[in-house]
């Protein structure tokens, strides 16, 4: 009895040794055991403002998941924009290692990686079941990770904001015409798009696209959907509510991990965040569903605003004004042009999958 006491105690005192002397390189890989006690205490930083609904909620609830899913393995802290570094820092942060994990969307480091416009939406593209077919099962998730390699940056979908508005006007659009001259909050691709139409697109923050359109410092601006909309207050700035965001058809959300970070966790912790991730990209769009759906019906009982669709005529002009400057995009960067083929290829088959299903049931009269 005593004789196999003593044995157990030196066994323990192995595997305190054993798991001590294993540092975090020792531990990634599958079937890697030694580390499984170890609790990884990360960061994640995002692009949204506290408490900001649905976008920086879904970020947090992810959180909350893996943490549930690995018994406290995994300790993710979450910041919104402005908490621990300014908002549009968040790529940078994770590539350097600053924090271990952001949220955000890939169009906001169109300025330092182009092609990056193609993994969030660019305008006319895909919607998200188009781009959820693409990344997950189409080639577009490897894409999207040799995009990022160079920075060291590994990226998963995480969230949808689902098809925007097109955003709120001072006056009626009835041509392309009646775009020339404005004054229009609308970022990326979408606002070079604008430019050609002859209007004058501003980049704004969030906090200050009310008060810009309210004093009438600019003509217009799109946001997000209804939901967010609202929230905002729009319907107090402007009267004209347009229809559909031609420009965002549903802009995909990003999990942005740290490479070396995530080279360090064990198989069970990679697959964690990897699910957790995917459960996240479709909760995260079926709640802008849900509120956008309820918040339409409280702005259509409203009698001092419009809600519009844009005249066909002007959606036409404005798809063949985007298809000129995607393809002058594409002219000035190889890199660019590699990812705009591969996701035209994708998209030509999409769009006849969806003209014989979606497109052709949703055309259905309704009684
Ligand atoms: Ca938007």
């Amino acid at each position: 009895m005593l004789k196999s006491a003593n044995l157990r105690f030196w066994l323990a005192g192995l595997l305190l040794i054993t798991l001590t002397a294993c540092g975090p390189e020792n531990e990634a890989g599958p079937g890697a055991t030694a580390g499984s006690g170890k609790t990884y205490n990360w960061k994640m930083v995002t692009t949204w403002p506290p408490g900001f609904p649905v976008l920086q909620e879904g970020a947090e609830r992810f959180a909350e998941n893996v943490r549930a899913m690995s018994n406290g393995r995994i300790d993710i802290k979450v910041y919104a924009g402005g908490e621990l570094i300014p908002a549009l820092q968040t790529f940078d942060a994770v590539s350097q290692g600053t924090v271990e994990m952001g949220h955000g969307s890939a169009y906001y480091w169109a300025g330092k990686v182009p092609e990056a416009q193609f993994f969030s939406t660019v305008p006319f593209g895909m919607t998200p079941r188009g781009m959820n077919a693409w990344l997950y099962h189409g080639g577009g998730l490897e894409l999207w990770r040799e995009v990022y390699e160079p920075f060291h940056v590994v990226p998963f979908p995480l969230g949808n904001t689902g098809v925007q508005m097109g955003g709120w006007f001072n006056k009626e659009i009835n041509s392309v015409e009646d775009l020339d001259g404005l004054k229009m909050r609308i970022p990326g691709l979408g606002g070079k798009v604008f430019a050609k139409a002859g209007g004058t697109p501003v980049l704004l923050a969030g906090s200050e696209v009310y008060t810009s359109l309210d004093r009438n410092n600019i003509d217009a601006t799109e946001w997000i959907g209804p939901f967010h909309d609202q929230r905002l207050g729009l319907y107090r700035a402007a009267k004209h509510y347009y229809y559909p965001g031609w420009h965002e058809p549903g802009t995909v959300l990003e999990l942005t991990v740290n490479k070396r970070a995530w080279d360090s966790l064990p198989a069970d912790l990679q697959a964690i965040i990897t699910h957790a991730a995917e459960s996240e990209n479709m909760l995260m769009l079926s709640e802008m569903e849900q509120k956008n759906l309820m918040a339409l019906k409280d702005l259509q009982a409203r009698d001092d605003i419009e809600i519009q669709r844009f005249p066909d005529d002007v959606l036409a002009r404005l798809q063949a004004m985007t298809e000129e400057t995607l393809d002058e995009e594409a002219a000035a960067d190889p890199e660019f042009k590699r990812i705009y083929e591969a996701y035209q290829a994708f998209r030509a088959k999409d769009d006849e999958w969806t003209a014989v299903s979606e497109r052709s049931y949703l055309s259905i009269e309704r009684d």
